[in-house]
């Protein structure tokens, strides 16, 4: 078990604070390794450093920066089985989806984002002015626990890209794989202070950067109310946020929809990752006269799921922690009580493991709290309506919108698509293209990710108005 160090201005050092974080595997409960919690002094450090690396990475050309960061890229590929592996040990998902699901699309997404990078113009002529685009400067990035890999270099290939350096905060659950990423960076040249790799609590380091006077920018990912919290003090200093947060992604089924693509669709979701999806599609709306038909479809979708060990070839392994495995039981003991209709499921016994099996509750009320919460585990609730009006008035009760869907009629489920209030919609078996933007709308945060449009999230717009 290897004990881990900071990596400031460059190098690999020991914390002066003495606090540590264990990291476990979810699947055995073994030790995987011990990283260090920064505290206050090393957060200053690492603050410096960036803040004294960014004026030489802002004035690099900006195909010199892509290439160095096209580099780091290149090694992740190569590095791609081994980055899987850390992933589906501290994460306990199945090892195929580690790689397939967590890793190489991330990595496309970054070599698309490089090549938008690279030809990118910072400088041009507008109606009569010099548009510039400059880099914010020093850029904080707090990452969670689900998608270790894929939330990192959303955020820092990007930041980095645009010229910005860099601190990141991974999450305390899932810190080994942003490892092996800053690994990467130091293999391919990237110079010293420009990214920093700072682990630690939520609570103390996330907060203390938030708060720091010399971090010129805040992106974070997580829960929406750890968004709420890193955006009443980033909000104290005027800094630029982009914000990531929960979700509860309603799935509108109309008449005429195929039922066993919107099952196959919704439940993929659901399952996958145990449910610890942001954009999970949580909430079906079915109507009411399809309900035996729909009960019907899922419940022979359902049943071709296997939850186990991820070493095995199943869909889905444990929850991440006790901490998911005690919320989600709850939530589930919660619709029983609310009187949701338990379709299929049971309420998970409560052994030394985190495995939850999948979970639909029917007849759900949308003020019910199992329709209203993210529950990020594999529960789904479906609820029916009379009426196409009340239908979409349902899926857009809610306070996120990050994801939906709609099935139906392909020209009749566009249309609808339009409506519903969300980041994203996929219309019947639509699929979602590398380099697509992702993000919320209402509490589900603000800003996009992916692609070009997480690259622009970094810049900074002027204007030079010369005599030319
Ligand atoms: P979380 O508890 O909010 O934590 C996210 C990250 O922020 C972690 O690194 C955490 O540190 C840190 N943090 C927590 N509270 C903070 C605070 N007050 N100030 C500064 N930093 C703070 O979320 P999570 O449990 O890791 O992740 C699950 C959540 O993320 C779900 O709600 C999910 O929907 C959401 N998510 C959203 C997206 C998206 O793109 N919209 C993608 C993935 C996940 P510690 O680890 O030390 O607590």
């Amino acid at each position: 078990m290897e004990k881990k160090k900071l990596y400031i201005n460059g190098e690999w050092v020991e914390a002066i604070s003495q606090n540590t974080i264990t990291v476990e595997n979810p699947a055995t409960r073994e030790i995987l390794g011990v990283v260090p919690a920064a505290g206050v002094e090393d957060i200053e450090k690492a603050v410096q450093g960036a803040t004294d690396a960014f004026p030489a990475w802002k004035e690099m050309k900006p195909k010199d920066r892509v290439k160095i960061l096209k580099k780091a890229n290149e090694i992740l590929k190569e590095e791609a089985e081994e980055l899987a592996d850390i992933i589906y040990r501290e994460l306990g998902c199945p090892k195929d989806f580690a790689l397939k699901t967590q890793t190489l699309p991330y990595l496309k997404d970054v070599e698309q984002m490089l090549d938008y990078a690279k030809k990118f113009e910072y400088e041009v002529d507008d109606d009569g002015y010099k548009l510039l685009y400059e880099p914010m400067g020093v850029v904080a990035c707090m990452t969670p626990w689900n998608y270790p890999l894929g939330q990192v270099t959303k955020k820092i290939f990007p930041a980095l890209a645009a010229g910005n350096t860099v601190i990141l905060k991974p999450s305390s659950q899932t810190p080994l794989v942003a490892y092996k990423i800053v690994e990467a960076f130091d293999e391919a040249g990237l110079p010293a202070g420009v990214l920093q790799l700072v682990p630690g609590s939520g609570g103390e380091v996330g907060n203390e950067l938030s708060a720091h006077p010399l971090v010129d920018m805040v992106t974070f990912t997580g829960s929406t109310k750890g968004g709420q919290e890193v955006a009443k003090t980033a909000a104290e200093g005027i800094k630029k946020q982009l914000l990531e947060l929960g979700g509860k992604s309603p799935a509108l089924v109309l008449e005429g929809a195929d039922l066993d693509v919107a099952a196959k669709k919704v439940l993929n979701t659901v399952v996958y990752n145990t449910g610890q999806t942001c954009s999970a599609l949580t909430r079906l709306i079915a109507p009411l006269s399809e309900k035996k038909n729909v009960e019907k479809a899922l419940l022979d979708r359902i049943k071709t799921y296997e939850v186990g060990d991820p070493t095995k070839k199943v869909n889905a392994g444990p929850l991440q922690s006790q901490k998911q495995f005690d919320k989600v039981k709850s939530f589930i003991e919660r619709g029983l009580e609310e009187k949701a209709t338990l379709l299929y499921g049971s309420i998970p016994e409560k052994n030394d493991s985190y495995y939850v099996k999948p979970v639909i509750f029917t007849d759900v009320k949308n003020d019910m709290e199992i329709a209203k919460e993210e529950i990020f585990g594999p529960v789904l609730s479906v609820i029916y309506y009379e009426g196409e009006e009340e239908g979409l008035r349902l899926a857009n009760e809610t306070k996120y919108g990050l994801s939906s869907a709609v099935f139906g009629p392909e020209e009749k489920a566009v249309e609808m698509a339009k409506k519903i209030r969300a980041g994203n919609c996929f219309v019947n078996d639509g699929k979602s293209p590398t380099g697509a933007p992702f993000g919320g709308y209402k509490h589900s945060g603000f800003g996009r990710e992916g692609g070009k449009f997480g690259f622009r999230e970094f810049l900074q717009t002027k204007a030079v108005f010369d005599q030319a």
